[in-house]
């Protein structure tokens, strides 16, 4: 699917700006922070400011296109892959990597019949590969 068609599908109008900023998400699944965004963005959209960025990640998330992580406690991450997973961070380098094995079903946590879960966030912290060395 085209990013176009994919923002459509998420009910957002697909403008230059947010295509990028999408696409980049998509092709750089690093869980960026806007300012990474931005930074990668600006030279080829001149035109692009931090606000645009800034509102788009909001329109995107609000929309159900991407999730936002909140595993750094200083910048917010962007999660193009909104699949349920889990988040491995190195206390080390700072990667953020995802996780996808494990039970992360809502509907195995106790007493949910009176809330409606959308969703749920589990964070690792450790030591990533390259860094044990
Ligand atoms: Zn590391
Ligand atoms: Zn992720």
């Amino acid at each position: 699917m085209n990013t176009k068609d994919h923002l459509l599908k998420f009910g957002i109008k697909p403008s230059v700006q947010r295509m990028a900023v999408m696409e980049y998400l998509v092709e750089n699944p690093v869980h960026p922070t806007a300012d990474m965004i931005f930074n990668h963005l600006s030279p080829s959209i001149p035109t692009l400011s931090k606000t645009t960025v800034y509102n788009t990640l909001k329109l995107l998330e609000e929309q159900g296109a991407i999730q936002t992580i909140s595993i750094d406690e200083k910048n917010v991450r962007y999660d193009a892959d909104i699949s349920l997973h889990a988040h491995f961070k190195c206390k080390k380098c700072g990667r953020i990597v995802d996780i996808h094995s494990g039970d992360l079903n809502p509907q195995t946590v106790p007493d949910n019949d009176k809330l409606k879960i959308t969703g749920c966030q589990v964070y690792y912290k450790g030591y990533c590969e390259e860094c044990q060395k």
